[in-house]
This record gives structure tokens, C-alpha cells and sequence, in this order.
């Protein structure tokens, strides 16, 4: 189907795969535009039957239970962006030379000839805040904007809706961009990148080949971590437009085409007029909430992504000054007896809880959970001069255990071997029997919550009422 826009739909035979949150908006808007539509489904249970029985209704033929076999005639193969590229209906759609989109290849292929340029942002941690920081930034400047992804506005809804955008803030994941190959977007960042959903990628070359698709065709600016090199080098491995420029953000001072800090002040050597000579002043650290120096840092990509897009400086400092952090993303709880309880459960690895460890002096931690897959050597060995104590939670919290034994054998460790709905409130007073006036207890588990909760919300959520209970 070539790589351009498509307006002609009318009899195109498209299979969706997967129903859900992508799946189903996009069988509608398919088939609202005249394709023959087939939603193949693994699943077959109440929720999907119902999914299927609104599409049925409409005239779209769905199959449950059955994700793996190609359904006779497809001509294109619209995918869930969590479907593993291994997968059998994929190898037979490749055998056929039957091209794969993914959610965002389709919002990108669908919009229209004026709709608004995309600001993208990846990275393994720090992208929904980054991409609400950005909205509130481009918002200052008096934009019409969204941030759009898997945050807010859904991508569908975003480039066919009948809002107005001047320019949109785009969250995309790995598996998003795997399965965008034509997405061109204006300016683009990857803010970090560590290992993560290699099981799904296959290896860490290809989680990073993945990531780096964002920058492909990029127009004005490729943002990178001038911190972590290997974003650097999917910059430089990227095909651009013509005078894209490579832009690096730096908590430390920058040179000329970086953003960073000087004396608390965040400034931009980029999107300025000789930049060899000049610095201009975007906000103050204390503008950018809370201002750790993960935060920092994705406050500084925001500001280049914006400034790419000619946002003035007054914008930056206003928009950052309006910004907070959503729910369970350092989140102060409570101060009791003088130590501070914070809930940073969206850590779900080990590269999130490095920096929010990084965040403070005195801590104690608790943390465990799911791994899935990961090691904890290299976490232990950079925070361990940090901890006061740590208190251990979940199924895979020996994995922890192992690792501080390895690198922080006099740091105390509390081993909780219970997984009940108390478990939240025993960690907590575990923790400020550990901890000291000044000293920080930080929820930060490295691991996904799903052995004990249902989602990284309700541990946090816990942690919060387990923390209040402490005040009583
Ligand atoms: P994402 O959308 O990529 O999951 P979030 O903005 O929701 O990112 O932040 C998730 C967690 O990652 C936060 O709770 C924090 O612990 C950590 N984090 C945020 N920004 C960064 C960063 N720039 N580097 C490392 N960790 C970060």
C-alpha cells in the first residue's frame, strides 16, 4: 500500500488483530470507510463476545478464539501494538507480502493532508510525564494541543476528530513504533534507554532499533539523553529531512545544541541565535515539579521538543509551573515523625527505581514484586550507599534479597513473606520502625504490581492508606 496517506478504502479486505482498546475503534473507522473488515481475536471471553456483538451489529465479521490464522483475502493486517511480532498470523501475512500497521501506523496514514504535525516522545521511562509536560508547555504557548498516546486523547480520535490541533504531543512505546514504519514526525525524543520488554523485542538490539524509529524523517529536531550514548547513536543512525538537527539535553552545563542547567537554571544553547556564543534562560529548577533529577531531565526534553517548534521561553517556565506529575510518580504521602513517605509505584523497573533512589539521601526502600526477568545487581550497587533500610515485598523479592547481599550485606532487610491485603500496611510499619527523622521511605519496587495488586495504582494506593494510617 505504499507509504502515503490512504483515502481509498472502499472494498479493501483488512484484517484487525486483536480487540481492545486499538482494535475496536479501528475496525469501526475501517469499516465506516468501506474496507471489508475481520477481527481475529485470541480471546474468548465475556468481554470480548461483547466487543464483538457491537461490531457485528455494524456488519464487521469477528472471530474468537482464533488470533493465529490469516483469514482468507486480507489484504492488510491492522494490529493490537502488543501482538508479538513472532506470531503465526504474522509469519503467514510476511510469507504473503501482506503489510502489518499497528495503531499509530494507521492514525498516521489516515489523517488528513492539514492535520497537525506530532511531537513524539519514547523512552523507557519518563514518557507519559514528559508528554504532559510538553502539553502544558505547547498549552502556554497559546497552542491548541493534546497529549495523545496511550495517555488522553486516543490517536484515532486525535488526527479524525473534530477537534482543531495546531500540534500534538505524542506518547508512543516500543511496540507502537515496531509497528509504525512510515511515521514521520516533526521533532521527536528518546529519553532513556534501559533494558525492558526484551522478551517481547527479542533483544536488546532490537528494543533499540525499535525505539529509534521515531527519529526516522524527523524534520527539525532529533532530541536525545546526551547522558545515555546509545540514544545518541539512534540519532545518528536515523534518515532525516534535510537540516533536522541533532539536539542533547544535560543535567550538567550545556554546549552549543544542548539544553541543560546552569546554577538551577534550566538553558537552552539550541533554538538560539548563535548558539556557540549564547545561552537563553528557559525556568528555574524549582519551576519543574518535583524537581528530581530524572524530572529535570524529562522537563529539559519537553522544553527542547517545544522550543523546536518555536515555543518562546516564557511558555517553557509557564508551562512547567503549571505541570503535576500524575498519581504515583513521586508522590508526596505524608511527612510522620519527620520522615517523608513517598509513593513512586509506577517504578515497575529497575531503571525507573535508579533514579528515583537517585532522588534522595537517606532512604528506606521498599520494593519487590513482579521482575519479569530483570537483575537487581546493578540497582543494589549504585543505590546501596543510600540505604538505611529495605523492606521486601512480593513473589520475586529473593531476587532482591540475593542482590543486597551481594552489594549492601550491612544495610537491614526485612523480608515479607506475605502476599495477603495487609501485606501494604506490615511493609509500611516495617519501614518506619527502620527509619530515622530526615530519612525518606520510598516506595519504588522496581517489578510490576500484579502478584499483589491489581495494577500499579492500587499499590501505590495502599502504600497511601497504609502511610495515613501512621498519622492516626
Ligand atoms: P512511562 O510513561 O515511560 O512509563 P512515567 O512518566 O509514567 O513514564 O514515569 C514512570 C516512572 O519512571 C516514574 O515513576 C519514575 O520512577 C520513573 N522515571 C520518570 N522519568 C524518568 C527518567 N527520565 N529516567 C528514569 N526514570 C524515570
Amino acid at each position: 500500500m505504499g507509504s502515503g496517506q490512504v483515502t481509498d478504502w472502499q472494498g479493501k479486505h483488512v484484517t484487525v488483530a486483536g480487540l481492545g482498546v486499538s482494535g475496536v475503534p479501528a475496525a469501526e473507522v475501517l469499516h465506516a470507510r468501506g474496507a471489508i473488515v475481520t477481527v481475529v481475536n485470541d480471546g474468548d471471553d465475556a468481554r470480548a463476545r461483547e466487543q464483538a456483538a457491537g461490531l457485528e451489529a455494524l456488519g464487521v465479521t469477528v472471530r474468537l478464539g482464533d488470533g493465529a490464522t490469516l483469514p482468507e483475502g486480507t489484504e492488510l493486517i491492522v494490529t493490537a501494538p502488543g501482538w508479538k511480532p513472532d506470531k503465526p498470523l504474522f509469519q503467514a501475512a510476511r510469507a504473503a507480502g501482506i503489510e502489518i500497521w499497528g495503531d499509530v501506523e494507521l492514525a498516521w496514514r489516515l489523517r488528513g493532508p492539514e492535520s497537525a504535525p506530532w511531537l513524539a516522545v519514547t523512552g523507557t521511562n519518563g514518557k507519559t510525564t514528559t508528554v504532559q509536560m510538553l502539553t502544558s508547555i505547547l498549552k502556554a504557548a497559546g497552542l491548541r494541543t493534546a497529549a495523545v498516546g496511550n495517555i488522553g486523547v486516543s490517536l484515532l480520535d486525535a488526527v479524525l476528530g473534530d477537534e482543531e490541533y495546531d500540534v500534538l504531543a505524542v506518547e508512543l512505546s516500543s511496540y507502537q513504533l515496531h509497528w509504525a514504519p512510515s511515521l514521520r514526525a516533526h521533532s521527536a525524543a528518546v529519553l532513556n534507554l534501559a533494558p525492558d520488554h526484551l522478551d517481547w523485542h527479542g533483544s536488546m538490539e532490537a528494543y533499540a532499533k525499535d525505539k529509534g524509529r521515531i527519529y526516522e524523517g524527523n524534520r527539525v529536531a532529533c532530541v536525545y539523553n546526551v547522558a545515555d550514548k546509545l540514544t545518541e547513536e539512534l540519532v545518528r543512525e536515523a534518515d532525516v529531512e534535510e537540516g533536522c538537527r541533532a539536539v542533547g539535553f544535560t543535567l550538567g552545563t550545556p554546549g552549543p545544541s544542548q539544553l541543560g542547567v546552569v546554577d538551577g537554571i534550566l538553558v537552552d544553547r539550541a533554538f538560539v541565535e548563535n548558539r556557540h556564543k549564547n545561552a537563553q534562560e528557559l525556568a528555574e529548577v524549582s519551576d519543574v515539579h518535583p524537581p528530581a533529577p530524572h524530572n529535570i531531565a524529562n522537563a529539559l526534553a519537553a522544553a527542547a521538543l517545544a522550543r523546536a517548534f518555536g515555543v518562546p521561553p516564557t511558555a517553557v517556565r509557564d508551562g512547567l509551573r503549571n505541570f503535576r506529575p500524575d498519581a504515583h510518580r513521586i508522590a508526596h504521602v505524608a511527612d510522620v515523625d519527620g520522615v517523608a513517605y513517598i509513593d513512586d509505584s509506577k517504578a515497575t523497573n529497575t531503571h525507573a527505581a535508579e533514579a528515583s533512589l537517585a532522588s534522595y539521601e537517606s532512604i528506606v526502600w521498599i520494593a519487590g514484586g513482579l521482575a519479569k526477568g530483570a537483575t537487581f545487581d546493578e540497582l543494589v550497587a549504585k543505590s546501596a550507599e543510600r540505604l538505611r533500610g529495605v523492606v521486601l515485598i512480593g513473589a520475586d523479592r529473593a531476587l532482591i534479597r540475593e542482590a543486597l547481599a551481594r552489594h549492601a550485606p550491612e544495610v537491614p532487610v526485612v523480608d515479607l513473606d506475605r502476599t495477603d491485603t495487609g501485606a501494604m500496611l506490615a511493609a509500611v510499619q516495617e519501614a518506619r520502625r527502620l527509619a530515622v527523622e530526615g530519612d525518606t521511605v520510598l516506595l519504588a519496587p522496581a517489578c510490576a504490581s500484579m502478584d499483589m495488586f491489581a495494577n500499579y495504582n492500587k499499590r501505590g494506593d495502599a502504600f497511601a492508606q497504609a502511610v495515613r494510617g501512621l498519622g492516626a
